[in-house]
């Protein structure tokens, strides 16, 4: 039996599992399958899992409808914005590495999770969230840089569209998508989240933040609150209905989070009253969602000084009231939002608790830890701000290159009827484009590779695997700073070139590549600026953890592909290269490890270097991975066209000449004593006055 979708129910993961349910129609006995004549019904009860929730929620199940219980239309484009940039979800390029480069339908047949995650389900949900970023979140992306948001009377409203699109993001299931069934969401693998994360992030960053905050809040809640937390919590902040924050700043400390001074007082009641002030909170206060819960770091009365000293709470806006509604007013107010460079459509505030009434959640003195649980989840998050700018600025760049005409190419004219040749036609304008598309997919697929590794930790948490879950939290642990660290400051340069092949109209606002720019600027600070993510990635996972263990066994993996694609005389010079730069990784840690036992400032002076190497040479290793695979589907025939795979081949190629080698520059400089560093006097450092 096959059923047509009604234009209402194809809206979000739950119209997208609907369609994929006719896909397998076969696979259900006929009389589970019922029909309206706008609205097919499968009934619940018939289906397994998690197929039992994928209900239009008008008839029945989870989400608490606002709009009388289906999930809204997508707002029609606008005639009159059609001249306005718009972004078109890369979903070739994704297929590719999902079906023929990372084998997921391989990977998810391992998974628990995975089991409804096959490939015609991957395939509909892709397709559905990628329309819902093309034609919801994309068109809001410049509006609301321009309108920002506003804050009245200790209320923050966001921009105009951005309440409907979140109600449609809501309605749609696309919270929960990843979410565990029993609270409400649709088990699917913790890299489904990360796809669709990536896509929206890229349509409309400062937008994906609100449900990105969110997704920390849950997270924690999950790993570390009581049954009765999460039974108050997890099912309306799955639903999108309440959505999270994560307070951690104040205004002395960012990085140093053992400064945190908010205080939490133990009341008779076992709540706590905390009291203090948190500032460039993300999604502090908005007019998205019903309830705001706030996950805050506070220090007890008697707590030691120091980290050890933290505390986690759960400090809602409006306390929920016995039934689990939204009940009274708390003691958390937004003082006043950051007037900022970018992402204004994002609301940064600084929150105000005066005696707000908080949970402890998780043990006393721990709350660092558990707030970090899953932060290389999270980081990977934080990454895709890497990968989205660079493929935005890029799809717009191309376009705007292929329509610009200037001067004549110098190898002679290329359209001899036209005044002048288009901008696609000189050299160095490619030199910029192929360095944005090398870094979006090229950053594309180390996300996928790292997700792989986050499916299987995150299922060693849930199933209880403590063994699973910290082999690959540590797989994990050593790659999310590079993701983090290297490719938001290569998403910074992406973005940096889209508003260099606009010329002078990258400058201007109306086409949008400045406010890129300003957006993605924020990405190489927050969740660990790039300093304190090398740091991290040198100092403690290299040196410290491993004593360059990590690099070994990492460089062991790259060493044997490579080796594998020696015979090949198309992969045969990278597979050299990359063979060389494994020796020479573990090389420079090594040398790095015995100059840091006579001066300690080294690992300071050299990690911002380490990371960058790094990056460079993991995603030579991925470039490599995506080569291998177009030469195999070039001889042997693949899902794609020739010319798809032969653009992964020239890709890969202007990586390894033109981009790879700017990694012997950061190993020269990490060599580097930390004396042409720290030798000047701080005051020595200007001739002012
Ligand atoms: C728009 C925006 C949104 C944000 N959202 C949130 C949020 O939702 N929740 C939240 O809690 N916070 C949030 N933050 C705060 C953000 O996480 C911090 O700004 C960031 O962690 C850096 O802290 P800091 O600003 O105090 O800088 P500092 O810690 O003062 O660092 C300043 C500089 O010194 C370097 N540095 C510091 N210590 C060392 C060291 N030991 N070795 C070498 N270098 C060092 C840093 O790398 C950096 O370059 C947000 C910030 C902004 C601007």
């Amino acid at each position: 039996m096959t059923f047509t979708l009604s234009e209402q129910e194809n809206v979000g993961v739950l119209g997208a599992r609907k369609y994929a349910e006719t896909l397998f129609s076969d696979h259900y006995p006929e009389s589970t399958i019922s029909a309206t004549s706008s609205r097919p019904i499968v009934h619940s009860d018939s289906l397994p899992g998690a197929f039992r929730q994928w209900q239009c929620p008008g008839i029945g199940v989870k989400h608490k409808a606002t709009n009388g219980g289906c999930p809204p239309k997508i707002v029609e484009k606008d005639t009159e914005d059609s001249a306005m940039p718009v972004y078109k979800a890369p979903l070739r390029d994704m297929k590719f590495l999902l079906n023929e480069v990372f084998d997921y339908p391989g990977h998810y047949a391992t998974l628990t999770s995975g089991e409804n995650a096959t490939p015609d389900i991957v395939d509909a949900i892709l397709g559905e969230c990628g329309k819902f970023c093309e034609e919801v979140l994309s068109p809001l992306y410049l509006s609301g840089d321009e309108e920002g948001c506003k804050l009245d009377n200790g209320e923050v409203t966001t921009p105009a569209g951005y309440r409907d699109a979140y109600q449609q993001y809501a309605m749609g299931g696309w919270q929960g998508l990843s979410a565990p069934e029993e609270y409400g969401g649709q088990g699917l693998p913790a890299s489904m989240g990360l796809l669709k994360q990536e896509m929206m992030g890229t349509a409309n960053w400062p937008f994906s933040m609100y449900p990105g905050l969110s997704l920390g809040a849950m997270n924690t809640i999950f790993l570390h609150g009581t049954e009765d937390q999460k039974q108050t919590y997890l099912a309306p902040l799955t639903e999108g209905r309440w959505a999270g924050t994560m307070c951690l700043t104040e205004p002395q400390c960012g990085t140093d989070l053992g400064q945190v001074k908010t205080k939490a007082e133990p009341q008779a009641d076992g709540s706590y009253r905390l009291t203090g002030t948190k500032i460039f909170i993300s999604s502090g206060d908005h007019d998205l969602t019903e309830n705001i819960v706030h996950i805050v770091l506070a220090r007890l009365p008697d707590a030691p000084k120091g980290t050890r000293g933290i505390s986690l709470f759960i400090v809602p806006k409006f306390l929920p009231d016995s039934n689990g509604d939204v009940g009274e007013r708390n003691g958390v107010v937004c003082g006043s939002l950051e007037k900022k460079m970018g992402i204004k459509a994002s609301a940064t505030c600084v929150l105000n608790f005066d005696g707000a009434t908080g949970f402890l959640i998780g043990p006393e003195n721990d709350g660092l830890n558990c707030m970090f649980t899953f932060m290389n989840t999270a980081r990977i998050g934080t990454a895709i701000q890497g990968v989205g700018p660079a493929e935005l600025s890029y799809q717009w760049a191309l376009a705007y290159a292929k329509d610009r005409r200037s001067m004549r190419a110098l190898s002679g004219k290329k359209e001899p009827d036209q005044v002048a040749d288009s901008l696609i036609h000189h050299a160095d304008v490619r030199r910029m484009l192929l360095t944005q598309k090398a870094i979006a997919e090229g950053g594309r697929a180390m996300l996928y590779y790292a997700a792989r590794l986050a499916d299987h930790m995150v299922e060693g948490f849930t199933e209880g695997d403590e063994k699973k879950a910290d082999k690959y939290d540590d797989k994990l642990g050593f790659l999310t700073p590079i993701l983090k660290g290297f490719l938001t400051e290569l998403g910074c340069e992406a973005a940096n070139l889209g508003v260099q092949v606009f010329g002078g109209h990258g400058y201007i606002r109306e086409h949008g590549m400045e406010q890129i720019v300003r957006d993605t600027r924020i990405a190489t600070l927050y969740e660990g600026t790039t300093g304190i993510q090398a740091l991290d990635l040198l100092g403690r996972k290299v040196l410290l953890m491993t004593q360059g263990g990590a690099v070994r066994e990492f460089t062991l993996n790259i060493a044997n592909f490579a080796r594998k694609h020696l015979t090949d005389k198309r992969l045969r010079p990278w597979a050299l290269e990359l063979l060389k730069l494994t020796g020479q990784w573990n090389l420079l840690t090594v040398r790095i490890m015995l100059a840091a036992r006579k001066d300690r400032d080294v690992v300071s002076s050299a990690s911002y270097d380490f990371l960058m190497y790094s990056g460079y040479v993991t995603m030579a290793y991925i470039w490599l991975r995506q080569a291998a695979v177009a030469v195999d589907k070039l001889d042997n025939g693949g899902e794609e066209s020739t010319g798809f795979y032969q653009a992964k081949l020239a890709t890969t190629e202007f990586y390894f000449e033109r981009l790879l080698p700017r990694a012997q520059s950061h190993a020269t400089s990490m060599l580097s004593p930390s004396k042409n560093l720290m030798q000047l006097d701080a005051e020595d450092l200007a001739f002012t006055g």
